[in-house]
Parts: C-alpha cells; structure tokens; sequence
C-alpha cells in the first residue's frame, strides 16, 4: 500500500516545551512550566499540581481490573501441596509434575486425558470418581491456569499409585542418595513407605537407584573417559607417582580402554621406609558394566597391618599382563 494513500496525512504537531522542575519545598508536587503561546512576551506559565489524588502511585486504582490469582510455587514440600482455582503455572510441566505429586500425596492416581500444548485435562483413574482438573494457557499475563478443578475423591486411597513412575522415584532418590551415598534399596523402600506412604516395587526401586546414580556419579562411560586427566592430576598433585593407562588404538573413534596402573609416591616410600621387603599380590572381579579385575599389592608395615603399595586395572589376570604389572612394580 502506498503510504501517501494512507490517513496519517497530519503534521507532526510542534513540541509543547513542557518542563518538569523539582518542587521548591518537601512534601509538594513537582512544578510544570508551559510556555504561553498568546502572550506577546512569551513568557512561561508555571502550575504546581496541589491535589492529593495526582501524587497517588499509578496503578494502585486498577487492582479491581487485575485479579491477582494464586501462583504456584514450585518449591512446596510433600505433603502440603495443593491446588485451587485459577493458580497460575509458569510452564504446563510444572502444571504436570504437580500434578503427579498432589495425587501422590493424596493416594489417588490421576490419568492425564487430554494431553496438548496449550491445555491439558486430569481425571481420577477410578471411572466413578468426580475428582478432575482442568488447566488453560493464559495469554495475559503468559501464563497456565486451572480453570476447572473438582478437588473431591469418591474413590478409596491406594499406596500403590500408579502415578509413582520410575522417573519419578529416581528423580527423589537423588537428593537422598547425595546425602548417604551408602542408601540400599531395602532402606530406600522404607524410606519411601515412611515419607511418601507409598510401596515402591523391587525392581522399580532397583532402576531408579541406577538412575539416580547415574545421575550423581555420572555413567560408567564418561568416567571412563574422564581417567587420562584424572591420572594428570594424580602426577600434579603427588610428584614422583608411577601412573600408566594401557590403550587399545581403534580405527574409527576413541582408543579402548585396556589396563590402569597406579603407584602413588608416598605409597613408594612408605614401602621403603617402613615395611617389610615382602609384597603379596591380590585380586577382585570388578562388577560394573564393563567388567575386568582389580589387582593389589599389599605389603606388611611394622605393626602388621596392611599397606597397599600400588593397585591396577587389567580385563584379565593372565601371565603376559602380570609380567607387565611387575616390570612397572620394578620401578619402585
Ligand atoms: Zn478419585
């Protein structure tokens, strides 16, 4: 369209040359001064607003036309979570996860029955139950908001939800697991049972432990590929330490890991200084993922208590590897 066709065809009008000054004494209203156009002198006209209700803040008038609403807050501990309506939800996952834990804590199971992005419907599992919530997206402020929510269950309370996923367990597991790294899954269970009055089954316990851990400690893999800084810093941090990682070269993609050997340099001298010149040899199945054997040498200090020398990684305790571990051995 050309701009000269259109209706903004009106001069710019010419600017007011209002100025805003200070106020000449506290507790007054700021001075404006207009310029008078009908006078020949042009000199300025000054007004000093003296009402009360113009040095009112704006916006303090429109609270009736801006509800404010409930907001959710992502931060409320388990057990006094709870809904009503029109809360407003900053993401429609937060609306999700809250709503697995509310039926959680509730012992109900919910069942999401319509899933979209910009709105979503909870039912009750149990066909008879009312119990159903209903949340929207908001467009201003941008915002997810329960628009319909019937917070009644008919239907009895279960420890057995199907509302606690794999996902879920791990997802509480991690910050327990953080505090006591030592946690079994039989004291994870009770754990579970007292905080959260839910049984969680053997074998999903045993998934979200690995999860969890995983988690916290990272995969097997990335420590793995973590082990070539991991003996730098070893060398930085204990000069005169023995460390050797074994490599197996691949045609595409990073070397394989074969072998580890670690000798730390007070371990060295503690041997010569302080023990006996005998050394015994030992060795442990490694039971991660990816196997192998752990093998010591362990020596006997004055008070016969063991003192381990050096340790090391092979896939197999074989003889040709154990004549490699030894020829390092020599270097002590
Ligand atoms: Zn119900």
């Amino acid at each position: 369209m050309n701009a000269s066709q259109g209706c903004r065809h009106h001069p710019r009008p010419p600017p007011s040359g209002q100025k805003i000054l200070p106020p000449r004494e506290e507790n007054q209203a700021p001075r404006v001064v207009v310029p008078n156009q009908n006078d020949p002198d042009g000199g300025p006209t000054e007004y000093q607003y003296q009402s009360e209700e113009l040095q009112t803040p704006p916006g303090s008038d429109s609270e009736d036309e801006n509800p404010v609403f409930p907001q959710h807050n992502p931060d409320t501990k388990f057990g006094k979570i709870r809904l009503e309506l029109g809360m407003e939800f900053g993401t429609m996952q937060q609306f999700k996860d809250e709503i697995r834990n509310y039926s959680i804590q509730m012992g109900r199971e919910a069942f999401f029955l319509k899933v979209e992005p910009h709105r979503c419907r909870v039912i009750c599992y149990n066909e008879t139950c009312p119990w159903e919530v209903y949340c929207a997206r908001r467009n201003q402020p941008p915002s997810y908001q329960i628009k319909t929510l019937v917070d009644e269950h008919t239907c009895p309370r279960s420890n057995r939800s199907r509302s606690v996923t794999c996902k879920w367990v791990s997802e509480e597991l991690i910050g327990k697991i953080r505090i006591c790294p030592n946690l079994s899954q039989k004291d994870a269970r009770d754990m579970f049972k007292v905080e959260f009055d839910i049984c969680v089954g053997e074998r999903m316990m045993f998934r979200a432990m690995e999860k969890a851990k995983d988690v916290i400690e990272g995969t097997e893999r990335e420590q793995y590929l973590m082990l070539r800084t991991y003996l730098n810093e070893l060398r930085k941090a204990n000069p005169g330490s023995s460390c050797h990682m074994g490599t197996t070269p691949q045609p595409e993609g990073l070397p394989k890991f074969r072998s580890l050997y670690i000798c730390l340099d007070a371990c060295k001298r503690g041997f010569k200084q302080g023990c006996r010149p005998f050394i015994c040899l030992d060795g442990a199945f490694l039971k991660g993922y990816f196997g192998g054997q752990l093998l010591t040498a362990v020596a006997q200090d004055a008070n016969n208590h063991l003192f381990p020398v050096a340790y090391g990684v092979v896939d197999a305790e074989t003889k040709k590897i154990g004549k490699n571990s030894l020829n390092i051995c020599w270097q002590i």
